[in-house]
């Protein structure tokens, strides 16, 4: 990954065996698993290990040339203090400006672009859930054939909204996150919620007067009344007067939604949200840069790009801070990871507590490994702004949107965010998706890829066969972007894969 390393890792199909000779004279001394290290040179215990030019660990006994580098040998590094970081150092030329890109999406009032036309069902509460779902199944079968525009009915199903210490300062973060989830641009500003009645989080709280943008003027007195079927009103006799009710305030804004049709607009009017999970070694090599270079295009066009997942940035967090545009910007990006570094200490853990055994059979030895190979994925451009987990992301640019590492909570924030498209890179493979927004799913290795032929959007291993350049698959990448944004479906959306809202709450449950 750069010529100062003194490790790098095996690309072969199926590992290599000990005794395997390169072309410059190494001789592999161990059988090395795909994605698995090997020792360039000698490194004596108490060394460096060094991938990416920055140490992922030091050497805890001698480790010959041509050894497998195994986790077992390395001890982890500390986490870099937050105190003394480089602060909007770095002044990276301007990019050269991307122009003429479009996808074809939804305008709504408020400005955004909507790459999906869906009706969502706000609830309040997990107590409403079944009934949600039961009338959800309802619609689809009985309404959404009359309104042929519309492609789909969501539920925003949550565990939120009752037993919870709603006034506790971290409450915040789940309340905006559903709030926000509400006005994704994929829901065309059309809020209906239903409540239970007796929840603690009442639906004003949720969506108080004025966070709904008017979408038309002719609505406007209707809008500012928020629309809310609530189980418990007296008027319920029966649970087929509930679904009933649900049923007639669907119509209403499935009437609306139906006269929306799709227009040309430009690539700046992306908001894309990228992430990883069931990385392995190769993602750090293949579809995290060529994410990265998509992320630059992005910026390039005007967009909006946001990565996240800080347990996952924490160790790069200098390069971060350096990269910052503002010092205002390094200063909230050292904000967010110092609240998340209390929040890991509150559970007796920290960053290192991230990696999974999946990671490690894939070749990331440790977090520091992981997070170099993770943040690429926001390529070259300042950061121009830090977006508070379950906060709306309003700036251009890229962005850092705090989120946990996970994956469902990650895309549960970046939705609220406001993202339009969401990139996922995997290198062990995973299914995940999302009914609110599409999911491009990015393959780091072909063999995952040739597996999961029906689940993975791109194939980013041919960058490691050679096949393709990190540059020619960010195009690809890019022109995938705009394609699924103006309505092509992901493997994910052709088999209906939709993973479950799970809301952020650090605060206590009662
Ligand atoms: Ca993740």
């Amino acid at each position: 990954m750069h010529a100062a390393d003194n490790v790098a890792i095996v690309a072969n199909d199926g590992g290599l065996p000990a005794g395997t000779v390169f072309a410059d004279g190494l001789v592999l001394l161990d059988k090395v698993p795909q994605g698995h290290k090997v020792s360039l040179v000698d490194i004596a215990a108490g060394e460096s290990v060094r991938r990416y030019n920055v140490v992922i660990g030091t050497a805890i006994r001698d480790i010959p040339a041509g050894s497998w580098v195994h986790e077992r040998l390395l001890q982890m590094p500390q986490a870099r203090s937050l105190v003394g970081l480089p602060m909007a150092t770095e002044k990276p030329a301007p990019l050269p400006p991307l122009e003429g890109y479009t996808f074809d999406g939804y305008r709504n009032a408020d400005g955004s672009v909507g790459s999906r036309n869906i009706l969502a069902i706000t609830t309040t509460v997990q107590c409403v859930a079944g009934v949600v779902e039961f009338a959800v199944k309802r619609i689809k079968d009985e309404l959404l054939p009359q309104y042929p525009h519309v492609d789909d009915v969501v539920g925003l199903e949550h565990s939120y909204g009752c037993g919870v210490a709603i006034d506790a300062p971290d409450a915040v973060i789940p309340i905006r996150t559903l709030r926000n989830i509400s006005l994704n641009p994929n829901f065309g500003g059309e809020v209906m919620v239903v409540s239970l009645g007796c929840e603690k989080l009442q639906p004003e709280r949720l969506l108080p007067p004025g966070v709904i943008p008017i979408s038309d003027q002719r609505d406007a007195q209707a809008q500012e009344k928020l629309d809310v079927v609530c189980l418990q009103d007296a008027g319920h006799v029966g649970f087929m007067s509930m679904i009933d009710s649900i049923l007639r305030q669907a119509r209403v804004h499935l009437e609306r939604l139906n006269q929306r049709r799709r227009e040309p607009c430009p690539a700046s009017s992306l908001v894309v949200g990228v992430q990883c999970g069931g990385s392995d070694a190769f993602s750090g090599v293949t579809a995290n840069p060529a994410v990265g270079f998509a992320t630059d295009l992005l910026v390039r066009a005007g967009a909006t790009v946001m990565f996240s997942e800080v347990t996952e940035v924490r160790d790069g967090i200098d390069q971060l801070t350096a990269r910052a545009a503002t010092p205002e910007v390094a200063e909230a990006m050292v904000r967010e990871m110092a609240w998340y570094d209390s929040y890991l200490e509150r559970g007796k853990v920290d960053r290192s507590a991230n990696t999974t055994p999946g990671n490690k059979a894939g070749g990331l030895s440790n977090i520091v490994e992981k997070a170099m190979g993770s943040i690429i994925k926001s390529g070259t451009a300042p950061i121009m702004g830090v977006v508070p987990p379950g906060e709306r992301a309003l700036q251009k640019g890229l962005l850092y949107a705090a989120t946990p590492a996970s994956d469902f909570i990650c895309g549960t924030l970046q939705l609220a965010a406001g993202i339009n498209v969401h990139v996922f890179t995997t290198g062990r493979g995973t299914p995940y998706g999302l009914a609110e927004v599409p999911v491009i799913k990015v393959a780091t290795r072909s063999d995952l890829a040739r597996r999961w032929h029906d689940l993975m959007d791109l194939d980013a291993g041919r960058i490691a066969t050679g096949e393709m350049t990190i540059e020619q698959m960010g195009w690809e990448l890019f022109h995938m972007m705009l394609a699924v944004a103006s309505g092509k479906k992901t493997w994910a959306e052709h088999w209906k894969l939709h993973n479950a809202l799970v809301l952020f709450n650090p605060a206590p449950v009662t």
